[in-house]
């Protein structure tokens, strides 16, 4: 049978617990979309400030969702039970999917999966975040890569529905029936993509992003620039844009980028020089722009 891309047809396995790995910016967001969704999950980082991050960044964005209306405070109840954390990466096993989320650094995420490989049972599917890195590279490192897809979510995650569902050349349909009734199961829009660097959005976004860079670094105000992203329908400009995602993240996605397309990405040295000086965004207080 000829099931084609997205694996429509194809019927998903049961996932009653997940893990997520890293509990940054990314993996706080996917850990609070899991558990607001009713599912068990265990978010793990190598840093237990990390972990305290993470919970408070959890517990702030379902307290603006109750300010709003838009959940109870059963809900908050509900999800921080089913939340754990913890900093032993042996604490994922047991999870039906396990998502990885910890920085875009290809060295560093195929040394967790090695070490991952005692963990997780020969049932568990290993899914990454990574906004750029090719999923057939990194699966050479998954300890099964029929089991190993991507799991492109997008920032901030209790905002943005569209989650990127990456098959790499050796994931398997079921793995991508299974993470596609996942995101749908936490309210968000799978769409299946073919794998290269960037998949679609980040293939798009990019030149985008450092076109904005070179506007400015050619004289234009970033106000401008930003000012007119959303004027004509952007939610936030690209500078801002830069400094929401991390520009330590930016920098490491960028080199990828750079990489796997030299003929036609731009290497912004500014952007390495942002990341020295430690301006990394809104996580620091400054990045292209200052922040509260
Ligand atoms: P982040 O820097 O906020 O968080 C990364 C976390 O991973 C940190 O808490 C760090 O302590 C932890 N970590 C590092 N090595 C670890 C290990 N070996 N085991 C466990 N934890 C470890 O980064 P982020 O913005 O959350 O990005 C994480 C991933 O998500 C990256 O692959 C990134 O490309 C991707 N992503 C980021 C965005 C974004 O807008 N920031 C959007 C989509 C995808």
């Amino acid at each position: 049978r000829d099931i084609g891309v997205d694996a429509e047809g194809v019927i998903p396995e049961k996932v009653s617990r997940v893990g997520v790995v890293g509990a940054g910016l990314m993996g706080s967001g996917i850990a609070a979309a899991c558990a607001r969704r009713g599912l068990p999950t265990t978010m793990v980082d190598v840093e237990e400030k990390a972990l305290g991050a993470g919970l408070g960044r959890i517990q702030e964005v379902i307290a603006s969702r109750i300010r709003i209306g838009r959940a109870t405070p059963e809900d908050m109840a509900s999800a921080l039970a089913l939340l754990s954390t913890s900093t032993t990466p042996a604490n994922v096993a047991g999870s039906d999917v396990v998502i990885e989320a910890v920085v875009e650094r290809e060295e560093v995420k195929r040394e967790l999966y090695q070490r991952m490989k005692q963990h997780l049972g020969p049932n568990t599917i290993l899914a990454s975040n990574t906004s750029t890195i090719a999923i057939s590279t990194l699966a050479e490192s998954a300890p099964s890569p029929e089991r190993f897809v991507g799991m492109h979510f997008f920032n901030p995650v209790d905002r943005m529905a569209l989650v990127e569902v990456i098959r790499g050349k050796e994931t398997s349909d079921q793995t991508v029936a299974t993470i596609v009734a996942l995101a749908k199961r936490i309210k968000k829009t799978p769409i299946v993509v073919r794998d290269c660097a960037g998949f679609l959005v980040n293939r798009v976004l990019f030149p985008y992003l450092s076109e904005a860079v070179l506007l400015w670094l050619e004289g234009a105000a970033m106000d401008d620039v930003d000012r007119c992203a959303t004027s004509f329908g952007m939610p936030m400009g690209p500078f801002l844009l830069h400094d929401v995602v991390g520009l330590d993240t930016a920098f490491y996605a960028s080199g990828v980028m750079n990489q796997a397309y030299p003929d036609r990405s731009v290497k912004l040295d500014v952007l390495a020089d942002l990341v020295k000086a430690g301006h990394l965004g809104q996580k620091t207080g400054r990045g292209f722009r200052k922040h509260e």
